[in-house]
């Protein structure tokens, strides 16, 4: 019986171990399990608030991209392709390269795919620069002859200056608009002007205001019917003008800083040398297309000052380049620069 209830306690004592030691293993189990959980739990949480931060960075970078990119692509849009040098050179150099230099450190990535269009832009701004540089370092002058047209003589002046590329300003009177109208077509023509040097060449500080209109007006109608151009600048003849002809007079009048006095010397060497001697950038030259010695002296003078520098323009050109706006009933001897 002993033997029996020491087995029966044996037993009883190996059934409690092993109780214990499943308890023990499942516990374990169970709290492994439970903790894999929490970690994936808490792992998720953790990518939860990655994901929404990366995404947060993403959005930022996507903000400053939109930001940025409209900064970069501005200046870029309305320069395009053939735009480009134009807006870039009146809108000043000095305002695209601080641009350009703000946006790399605003966003580094996007220098990368930005580069190769600034590349692609360098080259054409610095042609156009330096070619209105060179027209506005050009010193302008303008030739004129009064009193025509005379054929023998205003086409040879004709024929120097479309050999030359040159134009100059014709202004005709209009009592010889009828008898030559085809050497002042052919003047406009090739791009020279055509004005008004009064119907009958009387001088109009000596008129009444009727006879002013008359002189003015008359013969401004008799351009018009040859070139279909009216409304033409006035040359007063002498230049001669007074407070009743400013008021009368409704375009502008255009007089000469330079004297050929062709009209004078009729000796080709000396209208040379009148002109050589004054001309300079603006200059107007009295000349008169009656002379052949004038068409000598001008075939010597057009290559002579396109040697020197000179672009030879008409009138109104000469103003305009010079960015000066001439008004009705006034009087202009040269286009200085302002
Ligand atoms: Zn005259």
């Amino acid at each position: 019986m002993a033997r029996m209830r020491g087995r029966k306690r044996k037993k009883s004592i190996y059934g409690l171990q092993l109780g214990w030691i499943f308890a023990a293993v499942v516990s374990i189990l169970v709290i492994i399990v439970c903790g894999e959980k929490l970690i994936a739990l808490s792992n998720n949480f953790k990518s939860d608030d990655s994901s929404q931060n990366s995404n947060k960075v993403i959005a930022d970078n996507k903000e400053q991209e939109t930001l940025n990119k409209p900064e970069k692509t501005d200046p870029k849009t309305p320069t395009g392709t053939d735009n480009t040098p134009e807006t870039k050179t009146p809108t000043g150099e000095a305002n695209t390269p601080k641009n350009e230099s703000t946006s790399p450190t605003d966003i580094t990535p996007k220098p990368t795919d930005i580069t190769p269009e600034p590349t692609d832009i360098t080259p054409k701004p610095t042609d156009k620069p330096s070619k209105s540089e060179k027209e506005d370092n050009k010193k302008l002058v303008a030739f004129t002859f009064d009193d025509g047209p005379y054929p023998p003589v205003t086409k040879r002046i004709l024929d120097v200056l479309q050999e030359n590329g040159a134009k100059a300003t014709f202004f005709v009177m209009g009592n010889r608009m009828g008898t030559y109208p085809d050497t002042v077509k052919s003047a406009y023509e090739i791009g020279c002007e055509i004005g008004n040097h009064s119907y009958s060449h009387e001088n109009l500080t000596k008129l009444d205001t009727d006879k002013i209109i008359y002189e003015v007006e008359h013969s401004d109608d008799c351009i018009k019917e040859v070139i279909s151009v009216g409304n033409v600048l006035l040359r007063p003849p002498y230049g001669e003008h007074n407070e009743l002809v400013d008021k009368t007079v409704k375009v502008p009048m255009i007089a000469w800083s330079v004297d050929s006095e062709d009209w004078k010397s009729r000796n080709k060497d000396s209208i040379v040398k009148e002109v050589l001697d004054h001309v300079q950038d603006g200059s107007i030259v009295l000349m008169h297309d009656l002379y052949s010695t004038t068409a000598d002296a001008v075939e010597y003078l057009v290559p002579e000052l396109i040697k020197q520098g000179y672009e030879l323009v008409t009138v109104s050109e000469l103003f305009e380049r010079k960015g000066i706006e001439i008004e009705a009933g006034k009087l202009y001897r040269n286009a200085k620069s302002k």
